[in-house]
């Protein structure tokens, strides 16, 4: 073990003897008291010292052996150490691509903060690699979460559409200028493998990774042009995801309204079905709108989307399916994410589960849904 306090969390003396660690209530931990012999012995966490040196260099400021045992626990326990050697074997395998973890360095440092065991934060990015993701549409929303996915280490993201590339389908960030006129999903694919940290991941076989064609899918993101199938999925649509147990995310704009969620656990959270009950039970209108307005789709109209917009619900709804593959229940789970234009205030409303919906979701508990992520578990390492 070579202890290194985790350099994404910045360190202040909050009054004489106490050390904060990190600036933002979400992970900022304190610890006190503390000397100023201790404080200097701090420095030498930076991940070149194994315990028999860093006790030795201890003793040079007056620091007993056991102090620093002490001391290095109850840093491990507050989830402050990182271990360069720590991990396991795929994150092992990450750190001899140096070139790909240089690009991924800022993702490691923010998932070192999240997941408190040393090596954790990089055993979940390099674990990314063996998902499979699918992404349902390739207008300025889905073909940008689809190249967050891919340039996240996602290792497999497929993406699904049809028709070509329009103009209005060009997003920085997405699909280019150049891809107008070609296939929407070979253009989209173009742009997965161009987003992509270190190359290709399945190019050659030199890579061993576990990513087979054959992999279940790890989350299916339903991002579709047509920003209704969001706002007002079809739950004949999420079936088969509701039978095979997929996990799904819907994102999308609406005319001015951007939506992100809800993410759907199969049998745990509320899914499309139930959406669709608790709507038409609120308003007993619903139903025969919203046939009108599937019906009245025109084919050859522009729907409204602004860019930064998508572009934040993109961001978004990626960072929501990053943190559920990395074994995290986000805030879209079983609840969507609204904001509209002028304002763009983030509101959340809760998408509780109905009890005439056959997806069975209703009657679960929250607590139940950790088992279903499928979520590697914490290990302590080294
Ligand atoms: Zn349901």
């Amino acid at each position: 073990m070579h202890p290194m306090l985790k350099p994404a969390l910045r360190r202040a003396w909050r009054g004489r003897n106490t050390v904060q660690f990190g600036v933002t209530p979400a992970h900022a931990v304190t610890l006190g008291p503390m000397d100023i012999a201790t404080g200097s012995f701090l420095e030498l966490l930076d991940g070149t010292r194994g315990l028999p040196l860093l006790r030795e260099e201890a003793r040079a400021l007056d620091l007993s052996d056991r102090h620093v045992d002490i001391l290095v626990s109850r840093l491990t326990e507050a989830g402050l150490l990182d271990d360069p050697d720590a991990g396991g074997p795929e994150a092992d395998a990450l750190r001899r691509r140096a070139e790909t973890l240089d690009r991924q360095r800022p993702d490691a440092a923010a998932l070192s903060v999240v997941h408190p065991a040393p090596g954790s934060g990089l055993r979940r990015l390099a674990a990314r690699r063996a998902m499979r993701v699918q992404v349902r549409g390739a207008g300025r929303v889905g073909a940008a979460i689809a190249a967050l996915l891919s340039g996240s280490g996602v290792g497999q993201v497929e993406v699904l559409d049809g028709g070509r590339t329009e103009p209005w389908d060009v997003a920085p960030g997405g699909l280019p200028a150049a891809s107008v006129g070609e296939r929407r999903d070979t253009a989209a694919r173009q742009l997965v493998r161009r987003s992509a940290v270190g190359g290709p991941p399945r190019a050659g076989g030199q890579d061993p990774s576990p990513a087979g064609g054959g992999a279940a899918l790890s989350l299916v993101v339903m991002a579709p042009r047509d920003g209704l199938s969001v706002y007002a999925p079809d739950p004949g649509t999420a079936a088969p995801w509701i039978t095979s147990g997929t996990p799904h995310l819907y994102a999308g704009v609406i005319e001015a309204t951007g939506v992100v969620g809800p993410l759907v656990l199969p049998g745990g959270t509320g899914c499309a079905g139930c959406l669709a009950l608790r709507r038409a039970e609120a308003d007993p209108q619903w139903p025969r709108m919203l046939a009108q307005w599937r019906s009245g789709r025109r084919s050859h109209g522009v729907q409204a989307c602004d860019l930064g917009l998508a572009t934040a619900v993109a961001g978004l709804a990626a960072a929501h399916a990053l943190s559920f593959l990395d074994g995290e229940l986000p805030a879209s789970t079983g609840a969507r994410w609204e904001a509209a234009m002028p304002l763009l205030d983030w509101r959340s409303d809760r998408l509780d589960p109905h009890l005439d919906c056959d997806c069975g979701a209703a009657g679960h508990t929250e607590g139940e849904l950790t088992s279903a992520a499928g979520a590697p578990q914490d290990t302590m390492a080294g």
